[in-house]
């Protein structure tokens, strides 16, 4: 069972230096086809669907698609599975990619929300992660969305970029406040392998931020966007009141999703759940969706105890926690009769807070969430 659906673009204009995720600039006609492979896979599917809460168009670039593409695949999934009126449909934008015509057309298709992957208001860190716009850009794609009457925009920034000061990151955060988004996601720079800057940067190279100037990055925005009215509602994630991402949200409470395209990953709600993803080549998801026998690539059936630790983690990186209560209905059993050991642990290091009602990470635990985390199941076992 899902309620929500995550559709993945796997084309970018140019891949970034820092970039793990499946994407590649796209061949031929690959961007016209992709919509019609989306289509086939959604009517191959079986599975049973909730009224849809949330849509979200990721990648990659799925600002690249033609909005009247994004209109017909929306036309064909409310054939298929209803979509509830005041559902919220994400669209990613690369800022050099869209102006205020594509992004009129994008609301006009049934596009709500805009998360921008605006990364950095300095040209040359822009420059060095390799992303294909300029600051500038940027301002003009978030104003360009206002003026398409988007209401609901995201902004994405990354911090401990390499050579960035404390200051230089203050600058950042202070212009993406300036421009009064409602909603804000901070990732820490991570150096993934086999990019072009697992090559330029070694893991102690001099340039990348150390564990103190990222936890002063983190205490600084952390501080900085709860004074400009932001909720600190996930560890990277920070909203205005009213506008958390309720399609990421679903994510972290274990909500099912359907993940359509290449490498997209899905979450059924069947037994204590199933995880799987579509294949990751654009060649091999073609042959088998065109074929109408899609794999499922490392299917994991999961056991209640794989279950209740990903309640756990999932749930921890919310502000909110976990209710001890959610967890009771959920499993049938006290949260403290599995986790309590690990929980009291946790508290007593200052990363977990325990109250009647629930267990939080405190702030320096969401700074240490990985380490938490890691902690918590190898104490939970
Ligand atoms: S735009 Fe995003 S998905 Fe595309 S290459 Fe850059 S970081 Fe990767």
């Amino acid at each position: 069972m899902f309620n929500r659906l995550y559709i993945h673009v796997p084309f970018c204009l140019e891949k970034c230096h820092y970039c793990a995720f499946v994407s590649e600039p796209p061949k031929n006609n690959e961007l016209m086809e992709y919509p019609t492979l989306l289509i086939r896979e959604l009517q191959l599917n079986t599975k049973e669907a909730r009224p849809l809460e949330s849509i979200y168009f990721g990648g990659g670039t799925p600002s690249l698609l033609k909005p009247e593409q994004v209109a017909k695949l929306l036309a064909e999934i409310a054939g298929k599975v209803p979509i509830r009126k005041e559902a919220e449909i994400t669209l990613e934008a690369n800022p050099g990619t869209v102006d205020e015509l594509s992004l009129k057309a994008f609301r006009d298709a049934g596009i709500n929300r805009i998360s921008l992957g605006v990364q950095s208001f300095d040209d040359s860190f822009l420059n060095n992660l390799g992303r294909i716009h300029t600051a500038e850009q940027s301002q003009q794609a978030f104003q360009a969305a206002r003026n398409a009457g988007f209401t609901n925009v995201s902004i994405d920034l990354i911090h401990s970029l390499p050579g960035q000061s404390i200051d230089q990151w203050r600058a950042d955060l202070q212009q993406a406040v300036r421009l009064n988004p409602e909603h804000i996601s901070i990732y820490g720079l991570t150096v993934e392998e086999c990019t072009p800057f697992a090559r330029k940067y070694s893991a102690d190279s001099p340039e990348l931020a150390d564990e103190d100037l990222s936890a002063d990055m983190f205490e600084y925005t952390d501080a900085f966007l709860t004074e400009s009215g932001f909720e600190h509602y996930e560890i990277a994630n920070y909203a205005r009141p009213g506008y958390r991402s309720r399609h990421n949200s679903g994510y972290w409470q274990r909500d099912g999703y359907l993940g359509l395209g290449v490498a997209a990953h899905s979450f059924l709600l069947e037994g204590h759940g199933v995880r799987f993803s579509n294949p990751s080549s654009l060649e091999e998801y073609r042959r088998e969706v065109t074929s109408g026998q899609l794999t499922r690539v490392d299917e994991q059936r999961l056991t209640q105890s794989e279950a209740m630790e990903e309640y756990m983690f999932l749930g921890l990186r919310l502000a909110d926690g976990v209710s001890l209560r959610a967890f009771e209905r959920e499993f049938g059993t006290y949260l403290n009769s599995v986790y309590g050991a690990a929980v009291e642990d946790l508290a007593k290091l200052g990363l977990l807070l325990q109250t009647y009602e629930r267990v939080t990470l405190t702030r320096r635990g969401m700074l240490l969430s990985n380490q938490a985390f890691v902690y918590f199941i190898q104490s939970s076992v």
